[in-house]
């Protein structure tokens, strides 16, 4: 039988794409392959959001250069958002490559259609749901709108559907994801909104748990802020990319909100969902933030104090507004500087919050084995290692936590069965 490998970089999207993918390649009669060298197609699920993200990419194509030429008979695909509109004078960069497929889509030698209806066969216990696919909202420094186009919602009924179907094939966990989730359905003519997907979703049997990412500060509502406060599936865990704590580089972003309106919402989601966890994105040295506007982003994280924190330096992504009139003017070594301070800061309140969960008994949804410890997630989203002998994938235990660290927590089964 002819065997598949997927390489798979970049966000949660991606991800969901190449399960997919890998499942249409089974129904073509592939069978996976956890190494490259014995695939007969090879697919490179790129990212270009940083250029760290690219560099990766570019450095695996020409590793693969090498290996095309040994195995000229080995096919090789590429997808994801190095895929631009211009394929090809990708062709030209890389000659070697037998295809280029948008993200989202399958390979035109398969006879590649819309990529959003083959589930995965046999999916994890927690698995993705794509609910949007691009982004209207053109913050400057970010590729994604020009590589995976405009907002497309897909229908609530559809969304439901495939949410059923994957229950039924033992699915107890759907995140649902978009770009901006919060503007789900803004292009629909029945203008459904994430909100009421989630109160429809919260009523199939056999979900145990739903989530949602990514938020945006501007189009979050209170009428989903209130669902998740109400719902029992849907799990107090929201990312709301804040990105700066200063009004001129929010400004200069494009993101449509002040930092005085995200400390706002911030309250008001901890006032509704008083258990909730809240992770954030922050982007630093961005083309003319200075000492005070860098500090300002610092107070806002210390303040807040967030579950987690995704940190990344700026880098130009050719095609965006700031790469075109934004000098990229922080040099690299300030730039680690920041992004060190704000890690440092980061684990120091991680540390605090998960302390916080010595002693207590968490409900755990085991997702796979690591090493000897099982490991999965709490509905807050925190990362758990336990040991045990039973067969725990796609079972949701009591787990009492018995150490701490920033990162994840250990414990010991309480009971094995928590529902
Ligand atoms: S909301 Fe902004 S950062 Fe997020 S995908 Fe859209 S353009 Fe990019």
């Amino acid at each position: 039988m002819p065997q598949y490998h997927i390489w798979t970089i970049g966000c949660q999207m991606n991800k969901a794409e190449s399960e997919r993918l890998g499942s249409y390649l089974e129904r073509l009669g592939y069978v996976p392959t956890d190494s490259a060298e014995a695939a007969d197609f090879i697919v490179l699920n790129s990212c270009v959001v940083r250029q760290s993200a690219e560099s990766r990419v570019v450095n695996k194509l020409k590793a693969l250069k090498a290996f095309k030429r040994l195995h000229p008979e080995t096919t090789v695909a590429v997808t994801g958002c190095l895929v631009n509109s211009n394929i090809n004078q990708l062709r030209q960069q890389f000659p070697h490559v037998d295809d280029f497929f948008r993200p989202g889509t399958y390979p035109d030698r398969l006879g590649g259609t819309a990529g959003q209806d083959v589930l995965p066969q046999q999916p994890s216990p927690c698995t993705f749901v794509p609910i949007t696919q691009g982004c209207d909202n053109f913050c400057t420094y970010c590729i994604v709108p020009y590589r995976r186009g405009r907002q497309k919602s897909r229908p609530p009924g559809e969304i439901a559907c495939e949410v059923s179907e994957l229950v039924r094939r033992g699915v107890k966990e759907a995140t649902l994801l978009g770009q901006n989730v919060d503007s789900y359905g803004c292009d629909l003519p029945e203008k459904p909104d994430l909100a009421g997907l989630l109160y429809e979703l919260n009523s199939i049997e056999g979900l145990a748990r739903i989530r949602f990412l990514t938020d945006h500060p501007k189009d979050m509502s209170t009428r989903l802020i209130e669902a998740v406060a109400s719902l029992d599936k849907v799990c107090p865990l929201i990312n709301l990319p804040v990105q700066a704590g200063s009004d001129e580089v929010l400004k200069a972003m494009r993101r449509g909100y002040t930092a005085a309106h995200y400390r706002e919402l911030i309250g008001q989601i901890r006032a509704k969902v008083p258990d909730v966890a809240l992770s954030t994105d922050v982007i630093v040295g961005f083309p003319g933030e200075s000492e005070t506007q860098f500090e300002q982003t610092a107070d806002l994280l210390a303040k807040l104090k967030f579950d987690t924190i995704h940190v990344a330096a700026y880098s130009v992504r050719p095609g965006t507004v700031a790469a075109r009139e934004l000098a990229d003017d922080i040099p690299p070594a300030e730039k680690k500087r920041r992004l060190d301070k704000i890690e440092r800061l980061q684990e120091r309140i991680a540390a605090e919050i998960n302390a916080g969960l010595l002693g207590q008994t968490v409900e755990v949804l085991v997702e796979n084995r690591k090493g000897d410890k099982w490991q999965g997630r709490t509905r807050t989203g925190k990362l758990v290692f336990f040991s045990g002998t039973g067969d725990y994938p796609g079972q949701l235990v009591n787990i009492k936590i018995e150490k701490t660290s920033p990162w994840s927590l250990q414990g010991r089964v309480e009971h094995k069965e928590a529902k």
